[in-house]
């Protein structure tokens, strides 16, 4: 048994895991018939991040039994995007595949994902043709937030397409050089470039539960895409700034000229208040702005590891190796001083 799991998969799946116990054993129901129809070892990698319900239990056991199952839990909730991120760095198979647990993105998709790997696509994704049984709310920011996305970046980050997808060997090696903190997985994919393919699919509706993503993660998740790969909103400040100005220009020009056609000026009260106002407004908007990038660059310096893994189980030893080593935390290099 040992011997077996030491070998090297062809095939890893990544599946990030929060409070899914309603939808599990359905998942491993659909993944089985899976990996009879893949044609190479496949390993099956679940990242708990941070469940509070029966899901642990139940995949650590899972992984404890069966070689092809791995599980690793985070010491706590660090949002879908590092979990996958963390069952990334520990993925070994020559191509990876990153699927939700809740069935929304099919299994046998994979089947399609894997053919246009061998066709010759590095990044393979899947491509929402259609979403069954989402809110209207939820595709509609959705596609509202993509639509300014790709406006506001230079990196090509495509439409309908979430984090299920395949990525080759040599794709990930690069990805796990990219230590950021604040991520958008689909983005950092988008902007290492290689043989981008896609393969369209009917996203189902969730299989069991209820979304793990309200509202608030969804902002997150909107800033991150943002901020981490624009710089616009920053450079805002420029173009309002400069628009403001030769408004104010103009509208000082155009006193002056009342002066001196000999108005009465004082009844200009309310429109005083106004222009004060509203640049009290913008210039606040901007300092908010500055301040999102600001705070960026506080959680890079702080240089604390990106997650934190509880528990392994399952995974054979060489995995461990294959850890990035996170650069030494701040604290870690001034401890040297002293
Ligand atoms: N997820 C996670 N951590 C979180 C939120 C979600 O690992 O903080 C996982 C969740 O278990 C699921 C995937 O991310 O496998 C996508 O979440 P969900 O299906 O709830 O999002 P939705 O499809 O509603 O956008
Ligand atoms: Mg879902």
């Amino acid at each position: 048994m040992l011997q077996e799991s030491a070998e090297r998969p062809r095939y890893s799946i990544v599946i990030p895991i929060f409070n899914e116990e309603a939808v599990i054993p359905l998942l491993l129901h659909r993944l089985e018939a899976l990996m009879r129809q893949l044609d190479g070892r496949t390993e099956v990698i679940f990242v708990d991040d941070g469940s509070r319900d029966s899901s642990s239990i139940v995949l650590a056991a899972k992984a404890a039994h069966d070689p092809r199952y791995h599980f690793v839990a985070l010491s706590r909730n660090f949002g879908h995007q590092l979990a996958i991120t963390a069952g990334l760095d520990l993925a070994r198979g020559d191509a990876v595949i990153v699927m939700d647990a809740d069935l929304q993105d099919p299994p046998e998709v994979i089947l399609d994902l894997v053919a246009e790997w061998k066709k010759g696509g590095e990044i393979v994704y899947a491509q929402r043709i259609e979403r069954e049984g989402e809110t209207w709310f939820k595709r509609k920011t959705a596609d509202l937030f993509y639509g300014i996305l790709r406006r506001l970046t230079a990196v090509d980050i495509p439409r309908d397409v979430g984090d299920f997808r395949l990525v080759d060997r040599k794709v990930l090696d690069v990805f796990k050089q990219m230590r950021e903190r604040d991520r958008f997985v689909r983005g950092m994919f988008g902007w290492v470039g290689f043989r981008q393919t896609a393969v369209p699919y009917v996203r189902s509706a969730r299989a069991a539960g209820s979304t793990k993503y309200p509202l608030r993660k969804m902002l997150r998740l909107a800033n991150d895409g943002l901020v981490g790969f624009s710089d616009i909103p920053l450079r805002m400040a420029l173009w309002v700034g400069s628009i403001v100005s030769i408004a104010a220009l103009a509208y000082g020009a155009y006193v002056i000229g009342l002066y001196f056609a000999g108005s009465e000026l004082v009844t200009g009260w309310a429109s005083t208040i106004v222009v004060v106002s509203f640049l009290l407004g913008v210039n606040l908007l901007m300092t908010g702005i500055v301040g999102l990038y600001v705070g960026r660059i506080h959680a890079e310096v702080k240089g604390r590891p990106l997650y934190i893994v509880a528990r392994k189980v399952g995974f054979p030893a060489e995995a461990e190796a294959d850890l990035p080593k996170d650069e030494p935390a701040a604290w870690e290099r001034r401890a040297s001083w002293h």
